[in-house]
């Protein structure tokens, strides 16, 4: 398959045949899994991930792609292609009980946070995912405290997963060549969470308020929810700046919070 590449939909294709066998190497599909692959393109992984006999169902939003996919794949008994956006796709409609999904794709960066947040949301329904990202990203999601990429971002996906980067790729295993890095990042969604959160959604609003000015102490950035002396409490310095704390921390604040909120309620 070829095909004119579109900058709208993210189009960089994999050719660098190295790099599509490591990444096949990383997710190991086997006889048995569903898998899901977001963005076929020209079927560069598809190739390789269906020779594993595994199922797999394609999400494709380019339609002048999908010709070209279903004559090179539907010999597949397993092969699946869904023509559709898979922002919007109802992934619960192809799982099976019993057997997580596993979701890959070298994904285009526009929809790449949006994608992967609504996939946490649902992560019941999967067992793993494999992703080509911008490596600053990959960066970002992988990151601990006292790290320059450490931010909102590293939290909350610390606290949905276990988050494993697995190689790097530079712009020429691409066409055409994207301008900046990218690697593949492994994500584990945890059976059970890190850390004991009353609400998620305090946990988030907590980390955006602290990181949103991270150059500030959170006695500050954090003054709306917790006064000094409640931080100081919870046995953390209320001096220290965002970018020190750890999930446990943030988790410790949030639950805080809530249980202020529902004091506050009464
Ligand atoms: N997997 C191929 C490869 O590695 O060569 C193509 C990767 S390319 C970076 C991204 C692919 O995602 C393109 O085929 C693009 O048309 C598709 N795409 C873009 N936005 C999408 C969306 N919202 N839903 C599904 N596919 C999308």
């Amino acid at each position: 398959m070829r095909h004119q590449p579109r900058k709208r939909f993210g189009q960089n294709f994999l050719r660098d045949e190295g790099v599509i066998d490591s990444i096949e190497r990383a997710i190991a599909p086997k006889h048995g899994d569903h898998v899901v692959e977001i963005g076929p393109g020209e079927g560069a992984l598809t190739r390789a991930i269906l020779a594993s006999g595994c199922q797999l169902d394609a999400i494709e939003l380019d339609r002048n792609l999908i010709t070209g996919l279903l004559a090179a794949f539907s010999i597949h008994s397993g092969f699946t292609l869904h023509s559709a956006d898979a922002l919007k796709f109802d992934f619960s409609s192809i799982a099976t009980p019993g057997r997580g999904l596993r979701v890959v794709g070298n994904l285009p960066y526009n929809i790449s946070t949006p994608l992967i947040m609504k996939l946490l949301a649902q992560k019941s329904l999967l067992e793993d995912m494999h992703f080509m990202l911008q490596k600053e990203v990959v960066n970002r999601l992988a990151a601990g405290p006292g790290s320059k990429n450490y931010g909102r971002l590293s939290v909350m996906a610390q606290y949905y997963c276990h988050v494993i980067p697995v190689l790097n790729v530079p712009p020429g295993a691409f066409k055409p060549p994207p301008k900046v890095d990218s690697a593949v990042v492994k994500l584990v969604p945890h059976q059970t969470p890190p850390v004991d959160v009353e609400s998620v959604n305090t946990l988030e609003r907590v980390c955006a308020q602290a990181f949103n000015q991270r150059r500030k102490t959170i006695r500050n950035s954090l003054k709306d929810s917790l006064s000094e002396e409640e931080i100081r409490e919870l046995g953390i310095d209320p001096t220290s700046r965002a970018e020190v704390l750890s999930l446990n921390d943030f988790a410790t604040i949030a639950n805080a919070v809530s249980a202020k909120e529902h004091q506050q309620e009464q």
